[in-house]
């Protein structure tokens, strides 16, 4: 069975830089140190963080002065900031800079006026954090339903989650350009999300059955599969290499690979090595090849 893996899989930028800060930081801060959250939503990096004396903390009450906190790549509201300044504990930011950019301009379109519209998923950790700098102007929409579903406005500013689904933006956007007379768009889908994407489109184009890898609970991984499925019936969510079934491989010869930007590359590795011992045991040749 040939396997392609899709260019951009597994951690972006943003998720390196955060944990390569925190195992940093683990190794030199004395006393306690936190992720503000988990860092990213895998147990076995979790686990591997509180070896090198990483624990999460998800309320201020674990939280004692002098101990160190780590922010995480999605960032955090000002108002966190300041919950954790008043504890005096130290902080290190690691909040992705191209989110730091996204905050600095809802900060900035909320000192103007007009709605300000972020397309994301509201219980998103990035988003609850962008909701933070909006001074209370910014309305979270999920999908294009919610936009048509919006009154008409003189003016509005439309921005996106870092990972969010292209497709979906632009559906968006069409709609609040029906319902508004002067529309600011500001594409904030970063860069890795864009490039992941696309490969994810390509290959699903290309394979018989393509494999999404990573956290159900992370929002990027999940518009992949979406992406994926719009192209693909065969496609599948999986966690881990455990999560493959015989009936996901059954007749297959090509298939692709995609992970999210929280999925650790050797999730990855350990999946394709998983399809080609199953595919060794159907006698069939293999052939690993990267996109
Ligand atoms: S997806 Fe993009 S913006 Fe979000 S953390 Fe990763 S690199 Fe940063």
């Amino acid at each position: 069975m040939e396997i392609i893996v899709a260019r951009n899989s597994g951690f972006c930028y943003g998720v390196r830089r955060a944990l390569q800060l925190a195992r940093r930081t683990g190794k030199k801060a004395g006393g306690q140190v936190f992720s503000w959250g988990e860092i990213i939503h895998n147990p076995e990096v979790i686990a591997a963080l509180r070896q090198d004396g990483i624990r999460v903390a998800t309320s201020l009450s674990q939280l004692r002065p002098g101990d160190t906190v780590i922010i995480r790549s999605h960032g955090v509201s000002p108002a966190i900031y300041r919950a954790l300044k008043k504890k005096k504990v130290k902080l290190v930011d690691a909040t992705c800079p191209i989110v730091k950019k996204i905050q600095q301009t809802v900060d900035r379109l909320s000192r103007r006026g007009g709605e300000i519209i972020i397309v994301g998923n509201k219980n998103h950790p990035e988003i609850q954090g962008l909701l933070g700098y909006s001074r209370g102007k910014a309305l979270v929409v999920e999908n294009e339903e919610q936009a048509r579903s919006l009154p008409f406005k003189k003016k509005r500013a439309v921005l996106a989650q870092s990972t969010q689904d292209g497709q979906l933006f632009s559906q968006v956007v069409g709609a609040l350009a029906e319902r508004t007379a002067e529309l600011q768009v500001f594409n904030t889908i970063c860069q890795s999300t864009r490039v992941r994407q696309v490969a994810t489109a390509e290959l699903a184009r290309q394979v018989e059955a393509l494999l999404i890898i990573g956290g159900k609970n992370s929002s990027n991984t999940n518009k992949l599969y979406q992406i994926s499925r719009r192209l693909l019936p065969r496609t599948y969510f999986v966690e881990s290499p455990e999560d493959i079934t015989p009936d996901m491989l059954r007749g297959v010869n090509k298939i692709g690979l995609s992970g999210g930007a929280s999925t650790p590359p050797e999730v990855i590795n350990k999946t394709v090595a998983a399809i080609s011992h199953s595919s060794q045991q159907n006698s069939n040749q293999e052939k690993v090849t990267h996109d």
